[in-house]
């Protein structure tokens, strides 16, 4: 048995050193990222756990990669050499939910939807959805600060985090934040987390906030022959003052590809589909918004007839990447620009893919003006791999120059370390570094991973 293996043992801690699982759970979602070869893998049932694994780390200098349902998409879950994988999503309690103080206080590996499914009794639930919203974790979504499709009008995953409790690097635990509506008692840690990539410690329980369901909420969707008509009515209806519950843009290569993955009458000779939806006075708010996607141009406005059909819309944005991974290898990239730039930004990445000979599918989170430019790649093929990074970099460069930011919500991980450096000024980055120093001295959290070693 090996030194760190042995010292597992001792403190404890079942590791499996089965080389194959340890290779199975070495990537994340994130495609074309090289992993590292772990060294162990442990599968923590509680903070116990977690404290003995970063005690024997910190004693053997070891890396550490937490991991959640390994969902990222930016390679932050992704092995490096010789590194302890560090699986906490079978700790996954609801440990309780406070109607009064509108809050759930949960494990780290409760599955997002989880949370609102157990909160639906008392009227509420959690809101930010990604996409992932079945298949991520609350310790991963608040470590990547995920967003997610409501919102646009709900905030993202930072907003709801009021309270952690984490293991740092030496083993300590430190709980921070608060479990009350207000609370301002020194630096803001539990924000420090969101956002964190693993990379400051391991969350081991969150206390979030709740809030009530909507009462009703209506569906729509505009069928655009240009997507830069459906841009200008992202603009135009956030100009407008409305306040929509979502607000998703889906293109027309994503139109086709989730046709042939399972046909619902999608328009396929559209150039995008704007999805609506209100929740708040929803009858006057989604004809707002019809008007205001009509002004735009839309070639057709139409309403879901019941919740199963605006489900089943809803459905088909969910599957959009699935979609896109049947036709080869899915760079995804995740940029946010100002909202006023979408239209301008939808037609220059359509001008990148043509200049690099790729295919790119736009869909976005529109009302945030977050993109996700899927840029589909034959991973045998040289070429079809370098022009297909070529774009990826493009798209980041575009979005930079418009003030925007190269993650709207993935986060940085392996993929976008030098673009964090070009993203934020030198003083910035070195208070990012002493940040880093300061809670990890060893340098054993996820290493490489947001900071450039
Ligand atoms: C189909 C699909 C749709 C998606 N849609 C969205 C979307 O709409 N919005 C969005 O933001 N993202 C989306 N994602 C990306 C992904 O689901 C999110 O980033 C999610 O938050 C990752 O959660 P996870 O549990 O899978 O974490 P992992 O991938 O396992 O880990 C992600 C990062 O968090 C760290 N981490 C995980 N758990 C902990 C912990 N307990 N303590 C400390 N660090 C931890 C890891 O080290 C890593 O850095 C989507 C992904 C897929 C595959």
């Amino acid at each position: 048995m090996s030194e760190l293996h042995t010292a597992l043992t001792e403190a404890g801690v079942r590791a499996v050193s089965d080389s194959d699982v340890i290779a199975a759970h070495s990537v994340d979602h994130a495609r074309l990222v090289d992993p590292g070869r772990a060294a162990a893998l442990v599968r923590a049932r509680s903070t116990a756990d977690v404290q003995a694994v970063l005690r024997v780390a910190s004693e053997l200098r070891v890396p550490v990669v937490p991991q959640g349902a390994r969902t990222g998409l930016a390679g932050s879950a992704t092995a490096v050499d010789a590194a302890i994988l560090l699986d906490v999503s079978g700790m996954n309690e609801i440990l309780s939910i406070d109607p009064v103080d509108r809050i759930a206080v949960c494990q780290p590996g409760v599955i997002n939807a989880d949370i609102s499914r157990a909160a639906a009794e008392h009227g509420l639930r959690y809101a930010p959805d990604p996409g992932s919203w079945e298949i991520s974790t609350i310790g991963g979504n608040i470590a990547t600060a995920a967003g997610g499709m409501c919102c646009v009008k709900y905030g993202v995953t930072a907003e709801y985090v009021l309270g952690l409790e984490v293991v740092l690097a030496s083993g300590e635990v430190m709980r921070c934040g608060r479990r009350t509506a207000k609370g301002v008692a020194g630096y803001d840690l539990a924000r420090l987390f969101c956002g964190s990539e693993g990379t400051l410690g391991v969350i081991t329980e969150a206390t979030v906030k709740l809030s009530p369901v909507p009462a009703g909420r209506l569906t729509l969707a505009a069928v655009f022959d240009s997507t830069a008509a459906a841009g200008r009515a992202v603009t135009a209806i956030m100009a407008a003052g409305a306040q929509p519950s979502l607000l998703e843009l889906i293109d027309d290569v994503h139109l086709k590809a989730l046709e042939e993955l399972r046909p619902m009458g999608l328009p396929t000779d559209a150039a995008a589909l704007l999805l609506a939806a209100a929740d708040g006075d929803p009858e006057a708010e989604l004809v707002e918004i019809e008007r205001l996607c009509a002004e735009a141009g839309a070639a057709e406005v139409f309403r879901a007839t019941d919740e199963t059909e605006a489900d089943a819309l809803m459905e088909s944005r969910r599957s959009a990447l699935h979609a896109m991974e049947r036709l080869g290898t899915v760079l995804v990239d995740d940029v946010a620009v100002p909202r006023s730039r979408l239209a301008e930004s939808l037609d220059r990445i359509r001008a990148t893919a043509e200049r690099h000979g790729v295919l790119i599918g736009v869909i976005a989170h529109a009302g945030d003006g977050n993109l996700h430019p899927n840029i589909v790649v034959d991973a045998g093929d040289e070429d079809s791999l370098a022009a297909g990074r070529a774009a990826f970099d493009e798209i980041l460069q575009m979005a930079l120059s418009m003030g925007g930011t190269v993650t709207g919500e993935h986060g940085v991980g392996m993929l976008k370390r030098e673009w964090l450096e070009r993203e934020v000024d030198p003083v910035n980055l070195a208070v990012q570094r002493r940040i880093k120093e300061s809670l990890d001295p060893l340098g054993i959290m996820n290493p490489g991973k947001v900071l450039a070693g």
